[in-house]
């Protein structure tokens, strides 16, 4: 036997599994705690170890054995049925259970949302495909109460069990939701929507003829689509089965061969007489939806800066046992750099993603909070999703090769990467947004203002950003638009980690705000203290 060992297994780092996202993150608990869902720390703790060990595990399966569309029976009946593997079910039950899609509308108390935000964020790290179902279904419900006839759909949003079985909603004790908006015309500008709904004269019934080009979690129970009625566009929700377990009249066309996001099905899909119920008064499909898509999107940066703390994660854990020219990567000054560099990163998208995350939670008490959830969402959604990719190509680059190899989960988190970047609003026109809600609605900018004043007097990077900043909210020009809502959004994150003393904030002033960084990560000012960042998010 020995004669034929060719090398002992050597310098590589022991398993990374299972890991407690939530143990292992002081950013995490004390972001909790600052935005008050402290009450439910111990819901968001147990979630953790669930999270980090047995999701984690199943989640290789359900990614790589991808959901496939069953469009007919054996005996030749439509069925337009997607199979997942049985740990797709595993998973969503598990997070519906836990609260993920259901928390803030189950217990109503101040804090909720901002926990299910934490909820949301280390669920994240385990399965992101599974997100998407959970994170419209969640949004779902603000759109759902809407409609008194719909009542029923909320409260079991709320109820907190996941029952896959495609049958009428009567006879479940939990659904989930999706969406319709995108057409092949026009995804952004949904005006450009040509599905037709026809009103069957009853108790708000109408009948939906046309496509979706987009149609994620086609299994889901109801879907809210967006179509034109005479009165124009529309919010309908439409079931997937109808009240008496009929199957309603749409068609699933193929399922997208997507880039990554392997676990869910994003189908394409074709109305015929769909029978749907309308919400909210007609031509005012937009306004309805988009109390919906506000959630959606600060789940796009909940899920954004999950990817990046896991790859954080996973770049640290390598580099403190992997040695290279006689030192640990984690001692190599030059990768020291990268590592701060990432940690600082991650920490601050997490500072806003759970900001925005009180600011929603507090929006129907408080109209001041209402505003700066308004625009700070546009804001944060564009930055976060938008550093992700590059943030994990620089953690995979840590790793070096093991980073390139489906193994070590970097390849999936890179795939999955600039998803958030694309649906829910790309970058441009959550820029388009941030404009729009400057001009048209001044609370807005006064929330942002008083926002970014209250860190003021801490640190003279930021104290000199912000008269320039103050100015430049005037601006209407769409062409310089990302170069404001980057700024805005650095700002935002400077001054919450500020306001939150943590020691990482000065670094972050220095490098983002004081021209101390160049383009790329790891460019932190060489004299920076590195050990300090790195110890923060890596306190094993
Ligand atoms: C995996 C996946 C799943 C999806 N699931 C769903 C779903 O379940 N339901 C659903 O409704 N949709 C879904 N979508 C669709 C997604 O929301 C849209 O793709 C997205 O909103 C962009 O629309 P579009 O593809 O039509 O691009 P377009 O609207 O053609 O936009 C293309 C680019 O142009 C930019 N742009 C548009 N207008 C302007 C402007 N005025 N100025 C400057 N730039 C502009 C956009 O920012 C974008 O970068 C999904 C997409 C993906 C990739």
């Amino acid at each position: 036997m020995s004669r034929f060992q060719t090398h002992a297994v050597d310098n590589q780092p022991p398993e990374f599994a299972p890991r407690d996202p939530w143990q292992d993150d002081i950013a995490l608990r004390e972001a909790l705690a600052r935005e008050g869902g402290d009450a439910h720390a111990g819901q968001v703790a147990r979630y953790g170890a669930l999270a980090g060990g047995e999701l984690l595990a199943l989640s290789f399966d359900a990614h790589r054995d991808r959901p496939r569309l069953r469009s007919h029976d054996r005996f030749g009946h439509r069925i337009d049925t997607v199979e997942f593997h049985p740990n797709y079910h595993r998973i969503m039950a598990a997070a519906v259970e836990h609260g993920v899609a259901g928390l803030s509308w189950a217990d109503g108390s101040p804090g909720a949302h901002v926990a299910r935000a934490a909820l949301c964020y280390l669920h994240n790290q385990a399965e992101p495909g599974t997100s998407c179902p959970l994170t419209m279904t969640h949004a779902a419900v603000p759109v759902l109460r809407q409609a008194p006839g719909l009542r029923e759909w909320a409260d079991k949003v709320a109820a907190c069990r996941y029952d896959p079985r495609d049958v009428a909603i009567d006879g479940k004790p939990g659904v989930t939701l999706g969406m319709g908006m995108t057409e092949k015309q026009g995804g952004s500008d949904v005006r450009a929507n040509t599905t037709i709904a026809t009103s069957l004269g009853v108790g708000g019934e109408y009948a939906l003829v046309g496509h979706k080009w987009f149609f994620s979690a086609p299994m889901s129970d109801g879907f809210l689509v967006l179509a034109q009625a005479p009165g124009g566009l529309s919010c309908f929700l439409l079931p997937r089965r109808l009240p008496d377990g009929a199957k309603n009249a749409f068609a699933l066309m193929r399922l997208k061969d997507k880039l990554g996001d392997w676990s869910n099905a994003s189908g394409e899909v074709e109305f015929m007489e769909a029978r749907a119920w309308r919400i909210g008064d007609e031509g005012r499909g937009i306004a309805t939806i988009l109390q919906m898509v506000m959630l959606t999107r600060l789940d796009c940066m909940l899920g954004s800066a999950a990817q990046i703390r896991m790859a954080l994660a996973q770049a640290l854990h390598h580099a403190s046992h992997r040695m290279a020219f006689g030192k640990r990567l984690i001692e190599q000054p030059l990768m020291r750099n990268v590592l701060a560099d990432l940690a600082i990163e991650s920490e601050a998208a997490l500072a806003l993603s759970m900001r925005v995350a009180r600011a929603v939670d507090a929006s129907p008490r408080d109209p001041r909070e209402a505003a700066l959830a308004r625009i700070a969402t546009a804001i944060g959604k564009y930055w976060i999703c938008k550093r992700a990719p590059a943030f994990v190509n620089e953690a995979q680059e840590c790793l070096g090769g093991a980073g390139y190899i489906e193994e070590s989960i970097l390849p999936r988190l890179y795939r999955q990467a600039p998803l958030n970047s694309i649906w829910e609003g790309s970058g441009n026109i959550q820029c388009l947004d941030v404009l729009r809600a400057l001009a048209r609605e001044p609370e807005s900018a006064e929330a942002l203002v008083a926002e970014l004043d209250a860190a003021s007097c801490e640190d003279r990077d930021y104290d000199a950003a912000l008269p320039a900043l103050r100015e430049s909210l005037r601006s209407t020009d769409e062409a310089g638009a990302r170069m404001l809502v980057e700024r805005l959004a650095l700002a935002l994150q400077a001054g919450l980690l500020l306001r939150a003393n943590s020691p990482l904030a000065g670094l972050f002033c220095r490098s983002r705000l004081g021209g101390g960084h160049g383009l790329a990560l790891g460019t932190l000012p060489a004299d920076a203290d590195f050990a300090m960042p790195i110890a923060r998010a890596w306190p094993m």
